[in-house]
């Protein structure tokens, strides 16, 4: 039973209900609930995870009245509301993206092109790159680049070559790879690959710069697991410019921890990758689209939108109602929809 002091005491964003005024005040201290969490279109539930969201939608303990509304009206990729049963099926059409994108990359052959803008580019540019790995070290499992691949926002093919590592090789572990060794004896050396990608993404900013939030022309790097990649690559990047799908928070597991790449744009994007011998190209382009899908998310502008801006200071305090407590709580993460500023 809910009796009105704990209604009084219920937070306006997750709604769990608290004993005491103090311990609301104390969880939106901790929770920094924001308008970027990822919120049902039903009941306006804030969750963590769009995993959470989906949980309450049609987990296996749904919230019942949302998941009835949601079975005629909702998309299950990225678990928006429509108006109708109409206009879901219209847009889940658009939602629901096709993975068939591979027969252009085998015309395309092996590309470089990475070159400097001189600055004539509108906006940051954004671009994804994966790597595929192949096994070094006595058993094989040391990771090392043997091929990589950049694209654009478009997803054009900018940069993907094969690499000639700097240690044998060990283990081709052909059957995902795809990659024998004639592939790799003459192809770019690694130190070459890691000069190139740096500058390339630097694009004539100068690491401090780039360090101190005025990257200027240097380009978002988004990508799955970018800190293996990059470490395996041998190229610095801060993180400031990096958007990594395995990291991003709303794309976590209730458990906080990484979802897999192919999970993700089953989910997300309602496509399949990584079936048989694995290429780059697709997953660059899973994690762009996905990339794209958080940063058109729709969410309210504010001035200074992340918790740790100084000039929010949250003073919550138990004489605000719910809803004042929300309306100046602000997000501990860099929500992506701010990229589209
Ligand atoms: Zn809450
Ligand atoms: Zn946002
Ligand atoms: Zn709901
Ligand atoms: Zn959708």
């Amino acid at each position: 039973m809910e009796s009105a002091e704990s209604l009084r005491n219920k937070c306006a964003a997750c709604f769990r209900q608290f004993n005491r005024m103090e311990h609301l005040v104390h969880h939106m201290r901790t929770m920094y609930h924001s308008v970027h969490e990822p919120t049902c279109g039903i009941c306006k539930k804030h969750c963590k995870s769009f995993e959470s969201l989906r949980e309450h939608l049609i987990g296996p303990l749904p919230k019942q009245e949302c998941k009835n509304l949601f079975n005629i009206q909702g998309c299950k990729f990225c678990l928006t509301i429509l108006d109708s049963p109409y206009a879901l099926r219209i847009h889940q059409d658009r939602c629901q993206l096709s993975g068939g994108m591979l027969a252009r990359l085998a015309n395309l052959g092996l590309q470089d092109s990475l070159t400097i803008d001189n600055g004539f580019s509108r906006g940051q540019q954004v671009v994804a790159l994966a790597c595929k790995m192949v096994g070094g070290g006595s058993d094989g499992s040391l990771d090392i680049c043997a091929r990589v691949c950049i694209i654009d926002e478009n997803e054009n093919i900018i940069f993907h070559t094969y690499v000639k590592p700097s240690i044998p090789v060990t283990n081709y572990r052909y059957e995902t790879t795809g990659i024998r060794p004639e592939y790799l004896r003459d192809a770019m050396p690694l130190r070459q690959v890691q000069r190139r990608i740096q500058d390339f993404l630097c694009n004539g900013e100068p690491m401090w710069r780039i360090r101190s939030a005025k990257g200027g022309k240097a380009r978002i790097l988004v990508g799955h697991g970018l800190d293996h990649d990059l470490d395996r690559l041998q190229v610095e990047y801060p993180g400031i410019m990096i958007r990594d799908t395995a990291k991003y928070p709303p794309l976590l597991k209730t458990s906080k921890l990484s979802n897999s790449l192919k999970y993700l744009t089953q989910a997300y994007l309602g496509y399949d990758i990584q079936t048989g011998i694995q290429n780059p190209y697709e997953d660059c382009v899973a994690s762009m689209r996905l990339y794209l899908r958080m940063r058109n998310q729709v969410h309210r502008r504010e001035e200074y939108p992340l918790a740790s801006d100084p000039q929010n200071q949250n003073n919550f305090a138990s004489w605000m109602s719910p809803e004042d407590m929300l309306a100046i709580s602000r997000s501990d993460y860099y929500c992506w929809c701010l990229d589209s500023a």
